[in-house]
């Protein structure tokens, strides 16, 4: 089967052609190495996979470095990436992203201090971060944070829970969303900088979900912090986390684009290969519709991901609601295909372990995660309804 490689999209330019090639050298490294990293624990394929990635230069394109003055990502950069892991090892990608989704706030909000301590590690692949945003409570309303962080002097004391935090039991440090109360609602609420060895923080034990994932609670019993670990200002924190899903979201949707692509070429080689009622099921007309259907999905599923991504990257300005539509777009279309590829494998799409099987179960996850599609939904109405800029 034909390997992944880039898009011909005016969205991309020259330094993408680079790493398009660097992205295809590590697709046949992992090749060679798959089953033997499999084997390992999910914590040890994790650091595989960070200390590969260190070592070939890949954790840049998701950590900036602390004193580069640009201190940015290129999130074109980013989304190959992902597509490219995520077409070859759902893990590998999901390693990347949280090296960048659990150093982001630190980047555009720390001091000075904060950046020099936590980036240089996690961009060397030395140390692991996560984020924690959902409650049992509830994901989607992060305005309704219910853990507490009460002021005592210059420290802060933290209680309350945390679910469904990636990297969980294995970070080094935590960038924590808390209640300290000054509004209601949404400006109420700050992020903080935890190490993982703090006392009062207790993780649960691994949360096992569809598809294999470092997952676990955090309760917090009088965690005691310094208010030089807050990131941003106190009532920042939903903007902090809110800046934080604004880059990392498009590449969701590239990632479901790599599954998506990885499940179309394994069904066009199938469709070639199997005969059916006497001929190649390629031949067959609602195969080549549904293939058709897939196809589709997949181009427009990558324009809207590419385009958001070059927002970004290329205008000021603030793109939320095309950053949303590539989540949605990216991640709905990706289960579609899936989901097509699955039937027209017939029971071979169901067995355990195939790769159209280990696919469905992976892309099932990314239509919930960094705000479910009806979460995006809102976001893209929301603005529509309240501009009035024609579409
Ligand atoms: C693999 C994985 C990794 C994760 N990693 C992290 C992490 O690192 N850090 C972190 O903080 N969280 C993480 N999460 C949690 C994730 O962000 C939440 O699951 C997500 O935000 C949804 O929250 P919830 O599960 O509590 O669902 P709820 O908020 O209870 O919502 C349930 C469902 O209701 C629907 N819904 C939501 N809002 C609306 C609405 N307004 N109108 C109608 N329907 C609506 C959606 O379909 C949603 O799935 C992870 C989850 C998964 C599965």
């Amino acid at each position: 089967m034909k390997t992944w490689d880039g898009w011909d999209l005016p969205f991309l330019d020259e330094s993408h052609k680079e790493l398009i090639q660097r992205l295809q050298s590590w697709i046949e490294l992992d090749e060679r190495d798959e089953a033997r990293v499999e084997a390992l624990s999910l914590r040890d394929q994790c650091a595989h996979y960070r200390k590969q990635f260190a070592e070939l230069g890949l954790l840049d394109l998701v950590v900036p470095s602390p004193t580069d003055p640009s201190n940015r990502l290129d999130v074109r950069s980013i989304c190959l990436a992902r597509e490219a892991l995520s077409y070859r090892n759902a893990m590998a990608d999901f390693v990347l992203s949280m090296q960048g989704i659990g150093t982001a706030a630190i980047w555009l909000f720390g001091t000075d201090r904060q950046k020099g301590r936590y980036l240089a590690p996690c961009r060397e692949g030395r140390t692991t971060p996560a984020i924690a945003i959902t409650e049992p409570d509830g994901g989607s309303d992060v305005a309704a944070t219910r853990t507490t962080a009460e002021k005592r002097g210059d420290r802060y004391v933290i209680n309350g829970a945390k679910s469904w935090i990636s990297n969980g039991g294995i970070a080094d440090h935590y960038i924590v969303f808390a209640r300290t109360g000054e509004a209601d609602g949404a400006r109420g609420i700050s992020a903080f900088l935890i190490d993982a060895d703090t006392p009062g923080l207790r993780t649960g034990p691994n949360m096992d979900i569809i598809a294999p994932h470092p997952l676990s609670e955090l309760f917090f019993e009088d965690l005691e912090v310094s208010a030089s670990q807050l990131l941003g200002k106190p009532g920042e924190g939903f903007k902090v986390a809110m800046a934080t899903l604004d880059i990392f979201r498009t590449s969701v949707g590239a990632a479901a684009v790599g599954l998506g692509r990885r499940a179309i070429g394994e069904t066009i080689a199938r469709m070639q290969g199997r005969q059916l009622f006497g001929k190649p099921m390629a031949e067959l007309d609602l195969v080549r519709t549904r293939v058709a259907d897939m196809v589709t999905d997949l181009d427009t599923a990558a324009l809207t991901v590419y385009r958001a991504a070059w927002l970004k990257d290329i205008r000021d300005g603030s793109f939320t609601p095309e950053v949303a539509m590539a989540k949605l777009v990216g991640t709905e279309a990706g289960q579609r295909i899936l989901d097509s590829a699955v039937q027209l494998f017939g029971a071979a799409g169901l067995r355990t372990g195939s790769v159209i099987e280990r696919m469905f179960r992976e892309i099932r996850p990314m239509r919930i995660y960094e705000g479910a599609s009806e979460v995006q939904r809102l976001i893209i109405g929301r603005r529509a309804l309240a501009t009035s800029k024609t579409h």
